[in-house]
């Protein structure tokens, strides 16, 4: 039996009011038990508000290199963990290895990037009309930010959140998703160690629709980011913008590769299966549509399938591709599998569950040809590890096939032709666009965000730009 972690409020580990607790199995051995949290309520996450908003006027004051010291420091503590939250990622998440190690350093290159940032967060001196007006603009702390946090990254994305807002002197309530909080706890014990102030930083676990909502109804909470679903970052953003809180959502992706017939089929199809089958196709950025054109279509396909058909499927901690998180999500991928066919696309890889593995959300690696845009398979966000392929008769068509999703996260192109890579920068309807490269993959000081109903679009996180979100301009004219 696995001990029972607490929330961490008003800088005190505490059990949550409702007495109540969340187990997380091990997506690859669901009968393990791995951890235990608490299921907070409404009550906790009141207490954690009053906490950050207690707390925002000493943070606000705190200078800015003293508030990067801790930010390093506390980067540098999760460095001395990372091989223990690698591990707890796999086991909580079913991760690949590699890939929860990658995730686990970008969140420690995180908190060191924004340290660096809190030191100056920047402003303009300006011309003023007046010889003796010294005119100048200086960022300052939006007040008490929640932020609400997805699954499928459940250490960078807290991280990335988490970093700026402490850097621009907010202070924060946190809530992770339920089915892995522990990466989640761990940035908060690792900046408690580094010595941050009580209530700059709390940590709920517990239902989103109970502790996250009290989070975004509260009085104390000035602005809101949500990563996770359309569905529920569509009503958190109604929610937020009828109590005039600033909010921004980042959310989910159909994202496309077009293969253009310039390209090399094989690689284009190595691109395409790293994208669609990394992270068990749970990225936002997961490519889940190759458009491809007719004179490369037949070539494309058998290479997918090989790709496709040589990953190595088994727990994270060994093979190349993870399970999926929970049975939710496996049935739901399974669905959309039984669609697909339902809909008359062609199955010509996986499609179901590995013989090997009878116990554990695994699913096979899947590719659907003969898809048309029209299909379910082609529009909705699976969030597994299926690419529909669909043919087209030239570049034209394909980037029309491409754009025309309700989504706009992430596309890249498979060209060898400059015009044809210039017009898809040009013309693709999403937030990153990339060129011979995979839908998957961000470098953290530029900045991401999505078009249509992938992102509000009003604000861009990580980078420069991701501090925006957490500062407010203010204009000073000193005479
Ligand atoms: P989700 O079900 O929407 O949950 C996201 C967060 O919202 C969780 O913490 C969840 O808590 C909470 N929540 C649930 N109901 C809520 C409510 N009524 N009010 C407020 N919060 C609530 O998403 P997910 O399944 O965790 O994550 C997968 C989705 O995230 C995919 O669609 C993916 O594309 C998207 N995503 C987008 C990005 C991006 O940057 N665009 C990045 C990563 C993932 P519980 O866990 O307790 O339910």
């Amino acid at each position: 039996m696995t001990d029972t972690n607490t929330n961490y409020v008003n800088g005190e580990w505490v059990s949550s009011a409702t007495s109540e607790t969340i187990d997380v199995a091990n997506p690859a051995n669901p009968s393990e038990v791995v951890a235990r949290y608490q299921q907070s309520g409404s009550e906790d996450a009141d207490e954690a508000a009053r906490a950050a908003a207690d707390a925002a006027s000493d943070w606000a004051d705190t200078p800015g290199p003293e508030r990067g010291r801790i930010l390093r420091q506390a980067g540098t503590i999760l460095a001395d963990r990372k091989d223990e939250l690698t591990e707890q990622l796999v086991a909580e998440e079913g991760k690949a290895r590699p890939e929860a190690a990658g995730e686990v350093q970008r969140a420690i290159d995180i908190f060191h990037y924004f340290a660096g940032k809190a030191a100056d967060l920047g402003g303009t001196v300006k011309g003023s009309s007046s010889r003796d007006t010294t005119l100048y603009t200086r960022k300052e702390p939006v007040g008490v930010a929640a932020l609400i946090t997805p699954w499928n990254y459940p250490i960078a994305i807290p991280a990335w959140k988490l970093a700026p807002a402490l850097a621009a002197g907010n202070t924060v309530v946190l809530k992770p998703a339920s089915a892995a909080p522990g990466p989640a706890v761990a940035l908060a014990e690792a900046l408690d160690e580094a010595g941050l102030p009580d209530g700059v930083l709390n940590v709920v676990t517990g239902p989103g629709s109970d502790v996250a909502s009290t989070f975004v109804e509260h009085e104390a909470v000035d602005a809101v980011s949500f990563t996770g679903s359309s569905q529920v970052g569509e009503m958190v953003y109604d929610q937020a913008t009828d109590q005039g809180k600033r909010v921004q959502t980042e959310l989910g992706g159909k994202n496309p590769t077009l293969v253009s017939e310039s390209a090399d089929p094989e690689e284009a199809a190595e691109i395409v299966a790293t994208g669609g089958f990394g992270t068990t196709g749970q990225s936002c950025t997961a490519c889940s549509r190759a458009v491809v054109h007719e004179d490369v279509y037949d070539e494309f396909v058998d290479a997918l399938v090989a790709e496709a058909e040589s990953i190595d499927i088994g727990p994270g901690l060994e093979a190349e591709m993870g399970p999926q998180v929970s049975q939710s999500e496996l049935d739901s991928t399974l669905e959309y599998i039984d669609i697909a066919q339902d809909e008359g696309a062609t199955l010509a890889a996986g499609g179901g569950t590995p013989d090997e593995y009878d116990s554990g959300y695994f699913v096979e690696p899947t590719v659907f040809t003969d898809v048309s845009n029209d299909m379910r398979i082609a529009q909705e966000e699976v969030f597994g590890p299926v690419v529909a392929v669909i043919k087209v008769s030239d570049f034209d068509e394909g980037l029309e096939v491409a754009n025309d999703v309700e989504y706009g996260l992430s596309a890249s192109v498979v060209t060898d032709d400059h015009t044809e890579a210039n017009r898809f920068v040009d013309e693709a309807e999403a937030g990153v666009v990339k060129v011979n490269e995979k839908t998957t993959g961000l470098e953290l000081h530029v900045p991401f965000g999505g078009f249509k109903r992938s992102s509000s679009e009003t604000w861009r996180e990580q980078g420069d730009e991701g501090l925006e979100f957490y500062t407010i301009e203010k204009t000073v004219y000193d005479n």
